[in-house]
């Protein structure tokens, strides 16, 4: 059989049905390239990035920002139980697929108040190392909502809590928040300068907390004295995060971006898109000749109203209009390179971006996914001719009851199975099996 590559598949539409689909790994060598299931999970956050902030990235850098042209992308809509979305909400539904009110960190509210498990708290239980690197407070609402849960944002102490005595995540780099000689006394080796993170044996290290401000980091403009860059923190997070034996999750954020739109100051919001794409382009350096890492760069909502009006040309910020000081609900990006970006594509939720990254680590992706009637999801797998599959379906990725859709065999090089009862369902995920 003919494992494929990571193809980029519509999804059904925002919040109607959001289809996964992917062919069961088997034998036979595939042709080039091919990527096998997510070890390494890197999720990038913009903070309040809109598409037109990436546009107004690439007019300053006068070439694409590493991620535009990656061949996965997707259209998400954002907005939380509340309606316009905080990063407390925006957050929490990446992180756990859950879509709650603002403010709230990783607990079912609407609900039960519970803990919602995170994509880290996952990972973490698979043996993974996790880590966050951001330039806000470390107990901001975007890295709270993977490691910590809390009825509200601002509740610091619960946060810090989850960190330090609950999640541990292997290295938390960024401002403020944490007390440094709280995250010594729980064991963590404590940096406070981009010096003391150049000298660290990144081999040896095992929990690293690096708290380069007491509040948010400066923002790349007005310059960053002793503080790392964010690309020196994603690079030096990788290093430590890369030497566990079964992989890891890290989450990097740029908060500065969010909080330079919310101002409507555009040549500080264009610095720290350039400096979220050097972020990037970090990762990408250390993934470049891995099959096994997933890299997805999206927002948690857009800041600001931005148009891009002028392109001045590379190395001046571009002529903008800004409608808004607060967060607007228009649609932001999603772009995903490596093993499993074919789960990013069409239109999606955040709540969708969780089960992409779930799915991503768990099953190769494979499958042309359309809706031919409004209950029919017609798949289309690459096979073998002759090759016998069992198709299967389950609501739930996280914790799948695999029931079976049909037994199908491949007449050419690619077999389609249609669900005919999708019905009202919001979800669901596929696989095919190879029999034998
Ligand atoms: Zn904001």
């Amino acid at each position: 059989m003919r494992i494929p590559s990571p193809s980029r598949f519509p999804w059904s539409g925002r919040g109607i049905l959001a289809a996964l689909a992917w062919l069961a790994p088997a034998g036979l060598a595939p042709a080039a390239p091919v990527f096998d299931r997510a070890a390494n999970l890197i999720v990038f956050i913009g903070d309040g990035m809109g598409l037109e902030h990436v546009v107004a990235g690439h007019c300053h850098k006068g070439a694409p920002l590493c991620f535009e042209e990656w061949p996965a992308s997707a259209l998400v809509g954002t907005g939380s139980a509340s309606g316009l979305t905080d990063s407390a909400a925006a957050a929490t539904a990446i992180a756990t697929g859950v879509q709650v009110y603002n403010g709230v960190v990783s607990v079912a509210d609407p609900g039960d108040s519970g803990d919602l498990q995170t994509v880290l708290e996952y990972f973490q239980g698979k043996g993974k190392r996790t880590g966050l690197v951001t330039t806000d407070y470390l107990t901001g609402a975007t890295p709270a909502a993977f490691a910590a849960h809390a009825a509200s944002r601002y509740d610091t102490d619960v946060i810090t809590n989850g960190y330090l005595a609950r999640t541990r995540p292997n290295i938390l780099y960024g401002g403020g928040g944490i007390d440094a000689a709280a995250a010594a006394e729980a064991g963590y080796q404590v940096l406070s300068n981009s010096a003391g993170m150049a000298a660290l044996d990144t081999a040896s290290a095992t929990n690293v907390c690096g708290r380069f401000a007491d509040g948010a980091m400066p923002y790349e403009y007005d310059g960053l004295g002793e503080a790392p860059h964010l690309w020196e923190m994603t690079s030096n997070a990788l290093a430590v995060l890369g030497n566990g034996p079964a992989g890891f999750f890290l989450m990097v954020e740029d908060s500065g971006l969010d909080l330079a739109s919310h101002a409507n100051h555009t040549p500080r919001m264009v610095q720290e898109m350039r400096a979220f794409d050097a972020a990037v382009q970090a990762a990408l350096d250390w993934a470049t000749n891995r099959t096994d890492t997933l890299i997805l760069v999206t927002g948690d909502h857009e800041t600001g109203g931005l148009v891009v009006t002028n392109d001045n040309g590379a190395g001046a910020d571009p002529g903008v209009e800004w409608t808004s000081t607060g967060h607007t609900a228009v649609d932001i990006g999603c772009w995903a390179w490596g093993a499993g970006a074919g789960y990013v594509g069409g239109a999606m939720a955040h709540t969708n971006l969780h089960h992409a990254i779930v799915a991503a680590s768990l099953f190769q992706s494979g499958c042309e996914v359309s809706i031919d009637t409004p209950t029919n999801l017609s798949m289309t797998w690459r096979a073998s001719s002759g090759e016998v599959f069992r198709v299967e379906t389950t609501d739930d990725i996280v914790s799948p009851a695999w029931q079976p859709l049909g037994v199908v065999t491949a007449a050419a090089d690619t077999f389609t199975i249609i669900d005919s009862d999708v019905g009202t369902a919001t979800q669901r995920f596929y696989r095919a099996v190879s029999l034998p």
